[in-house]
């Protein structure tokens, strides 16, 4: 187990796997399936028999119960594609086997050094083996970490039959970085009742926790008329949409808050004098909170438009997604069996809060709820990506405790 992790994980990220936002096909870009065909190749080999790509370049696979107890079935699931905001095309890795501390200067690029400052996590990795990249690329530990942990535990699985387990399966996304990792994943097919994704940071890290989400969009139409003869009777679109925009609270914005606090925040705004548009996304851990922010976006919509008595509005919210909490907390034994695991490998399991969403926010609102565990992998999206091969173990031991635990306490 303990090289395999590894071997498996320099072997996935030099296959470019970039999702494109600018597709609208799924899968975003065909080379995603480069790698989801190794890997029904290699889960074949290990005995997965029904392993298999599906035609938007899903992943499935099913690791069979070796018990008769009604253990309920889990899915690990991990995104194949890399982030589209730095370039995935010939992945080098290197590794500084047994770091003694310090700065790490990367070979391809000596402008890019990954600065202890900057990741204190490094701290914690005396004596480990780090792998990065060699500058000038990303890494795609965010996420091909969870895929060779998954990977890795299901071999070990298969290899261990005395390890009693339910009946396990294994889901591989495409697209989870432009946000459709979950769009084509049909739950019916998958069958199972809780899942876990495999796409979270530092060991010992749960994420059970994530923004709720709504959109807004406020549509005016104002009065438009020639500017020559425009004096008492013009009321310009593009003025009001502004109006509003410096009208927003700035105390309720993304630059001015953190840790549980939400906000609202324009991330679109086009118009005429005629007809303008803002969308903005509003932001909360809890719904009443994003019920606050939309009242109080809609009276100062409002209070705006009084001064322009000719012109109207449509203020339309959006349901994005929801905290994973409220599913989470519907089935407490998916997140303590997985603190239960982190604590039996020897880590002090820590729940966290995203301020974002994840694939498993998603999902837990689909019907399996999903919580996030830790795969190792430190600065995502950027060429000063690293993780360490010791914290992948720590995850791959993760999940095979975690089989463990939901076999034994499952009362039969
Ligand atoms: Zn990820």
């Amino acid at each position: 187990m303990i090289d395999t992790v590894l071997e498996r994980f320099l072997r996935y990220v030099v296959i470019d796997t970039q999702s494109d936002p600018a597709s609208s096909a799924q899968p975003s870009t065909e080379k995603q399936k480069d790698l989801g065909r190794l890997l029904v190749d290699e889960l074949l080999a290990i005995g997965l028999s029904d392993a298999h790509l599906d035609e938007h370049g899903n992943v499935y696979a099913t690791i069979p119960a070796n018990v008769e107890k009604p253990v309920p079935v889990i899915c690990f699931c991990s995104h194949m594609d890399t982030a589209p905001d730095f370039t995935g095309t010939n992945v080098r890795p290197q590794i500084v086997r047994n770091y003694q501390g310090g700065d790490i200067r990367l070979t391809g690029d000596t402008s890019r050094v990954i600065r202890v400052a900057d990741n204190p996590e490094l701290n914690a990795q005396i004596g480990h083996d780090i792998v990065t990249t060699d500058g000038t690329t990303l890494l795609g530990a965010d996420d091909k970490a969870g895929v060779a942990e998954i990977m890795t535990a299901a071999q070990y699985l298969m290899d261990h039959p005395e390890i009693r387990r339910g009946k396990i399966r294994i889901l591989f996304t495409t697209d989870e970085e432009i946000g459709r990792g979950a769009d084509k994943v049909d739950l019916q097919k998958l069958g199972a009742s809780f899942g876990y994704t495999l796409d979270g940071s530092t060991v010992g890290e749960i994420e059970n926790e994530t923004f709720s989400a709504d959109g807004v969009d406020i549509a005016i139409n104002g009065v438009a008329i020639h500017p020559g003869t425009a004096k008492g009777k013009m009321e310009n679109a593009i003025k009001i949409a502004s109006e509003i925009v410096a009208r927003l609270p700035k105390d309720i914005a993304p630059e001015t808050t953190e840790g549980k606090q939400g906000f609202i925040h324009p991330v679109d705004i086009s118009g005429s004098m005629e007809k303008a548009h803002i969308s903005l996304i509003i932001r909360d851990f809890v719904e009443e909170g994003l019920k606050t922010k939309e009242t109080l976006l809609e009276e100062l919509t409002k209070e705006v438009m009084k001064a322009y008595p000719g012109s109207t509005f449509t203020f339309t919210i959006k349901e994005q997604y929801r905290n994973m909490k409220v599913a989470l907390d519907r089935h407490p034994m998916v997140v303590d069996n997985l603190v239960e695991a982190v604590r039996r490998i020897g880590l002090t399991p820590e729940l966290h809060s995203i301020r974002g969403g994840t694939d498993g926010s998603r999902l837990s609102f689909m019907g399996l709820p999903c919580p996030n565990i830790f795969t190792g992998g430190h600065a995502y999206h950027s060429p000063l990506e690293w993780v360490s091969r010791q914290d992948m173990e720590k995850s791959v031991e993760t999940i095979v405790e975690l089989v463990k635990v939901w076999e034994e306490r499952t009362p039969g």
